[in-house]
């Protein structure tokens, strides 16, 4: 396996695992525990000299047979050398910083992420272990770098920012990271395939799974991505943060979330695809929407640069309509009169998704922090489905912005299909 293939190319390359009676998928690893043949094997198992790597495994908290095969297959997903899951994408986010940084130590982070790690970053871990954090524009490399201090340990961001869908530099961030000797942490939740932050020169990849990598919205679910020295690290019987505090997965949800790797790519492409269509034809109807794959987007040029282009630009767009009445109106009428999808958080589910994030998923940020990065009150985020056929849906929510007043006309049909089907 190398990391010049692409993403797919990777996963499709390593090891097959069968199920135990030759099954074509692989058996539930259902134990917590593992016996040994010979007693000298247990002191090997705790002084680590005996390892998953080997095909030995010693309690559910540490290392599972089945958490460990789809660790390895998202581990190709990023190409890094190795993986390890968690309960969720938070309990990612949490071990990961609370593996890197100690007591004092700093962090120097985008100012618009996940409000979960906003309130980790500006609340739990300053409170709880001493651990603060300087938010900054992440898209100004000059802002970022003067915010580090001798204590800053690790620069983190979100690819495409949740909710704003800025794009972060991430080249520009790890030469950064490099000549400070700090790690650069990086959510990749919105663009799994797409952008590949390691190849980028990122140090460490998490992930919630619960979103696209899933794509059912029935799992909570999450992954770090990082060199094998660190995933073991996370495992460290005294300081490990995954074995101590112990947010681990549970192998039936392993073996649910590698069962739906196989066709990620095509659905990271519908995804992409339709997300793309909305979003020209929303800019038709001279409405306020964001979209990375937009020409009129800060970050075009920089998404183009950073991404594989087969897999688009995300599948998810904002639409701001300037009052919280309207945004609330809006994906009533979508929800309840068209049922274009529904007004729920959460994001990369096969239904379209809609929230106001300043209300909701961002709600933990102070009315300063959500009014410099731009979450205003008429903002909703669009996670778009690929249910239904697409002008299905086009045709749902032009009428739902009609019958809201939104627009005062809907687009002739003829007309819909010659602005920008593809
Ligand atoms: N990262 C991002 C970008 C998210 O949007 C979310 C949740 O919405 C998380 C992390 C947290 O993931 P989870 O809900 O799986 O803990």
């Amino acid at each position: 396996m190398t990391n010049h293939m692409v993403p797919e190319a990777r996963m499709a390359s390593i090891r097959r695992e069968f199920g135990e009676h030759g099954g074509v998928n692989m058996s539930v690893e259902a134990s917590s525990t593992f016996t040994v043949l010979d007693p000298n094997t247990m002191p090997a198992l705790f002084d680590g000299s005996k390892t998953p790597q080997e095909g030995c495994y010693l309690y559910g908290r540490s290392f599972n047979p089945t958490v460990y095969h789809l660790s390895q297959q998202l581990a190709a997903l990023e190409g890094a050398e190795a993986a390890y899951c968690s309960a969720s994408g938070m309990a990612a986010i949490s071990a990961t910083l609370l593996n890197i940084c100690n007591s004092g130590d700093h962090i120097v982070a985008a100012n618009t992420i996940y409000g979960g790690s906003y309130a980790l970053t500006q609340e739990f871990l300053p409170a709880k272990a001493n651990i603060h954090t300087t938010m900054v524009d992440i898209t100004n490399l000059e802002a970022v770098e003067a915010a580090i201090t001798h204590k800053t340990r690790v620069i983190y961001a979100e690819t495409v920012s949740n909710p704003t869908l800025r794009v972060t530099n991430i080249s520009g961030l790890a030469n950064i990271a490099k000549a400070h000797n700090i790690k650069l942490v990086i959510d990749n939740t919105f663009s799994p395939l797409s952008i590949n932050p390691l190849a980028l020169g990122a140090d460490v990849v998490v992930h919630s799974l619960t979103k696209f990598i899933n794509g059912a919205s029935d799992i909570v679910a999450g992954a770090i991505c990082a060199d094998a020295d660190f995933i073991t690290s996370l495992m460290d019987l005294h300081t490990g943060s995954l074995m101590i505090l112990g947010p681990v997965m549970d192998p039936e949800t392993a073996s649910k979330i590698s069962l739906r790797l196989p066709h990620l790519g095509l659905r990271i492409k519908e995804h992409a695809r339709r997300t793309q269509i909305f979003a020209e034809r929303l800019l038709a109807l001279d409405l306020t929407v964001s979209y990375p794959g937009l020409a009129n987007h800060p970050d075009h040029a920089l998404i183009k640069q950073q991404s594989c282009l087969d897999y688009g630009f995300g599948g998810l767009l904002t639409l701001n309509l300037g009052s919280a009445e309207r945004a609330e109106r809006l994906m009533e009428c979508l929800q309840n009169k068209h049922g274009f999808g529904y007004m729920a958080v959460s994001l990369g589910y096969f239904d379209s998704l809609m929230s106001a994030p300043r209300s909701s998923t961002s709600s933990e940020m102070s009315d300063e922090d959500l009014s410099t990065c731009g979450i205003e009150n008429g903002l909703i985020r669009l996670s778009i489905g690929y249910t239904g056929t697409l002008e299905q849906r086009w045709q749902q929510m032009e009428q739902g912005l009609y019958d809201v007043g939104i627009i005062n006309a809907l687009t002739p049909h003829e007309k819909i299909l010659s602005v920008c089907v593809k």
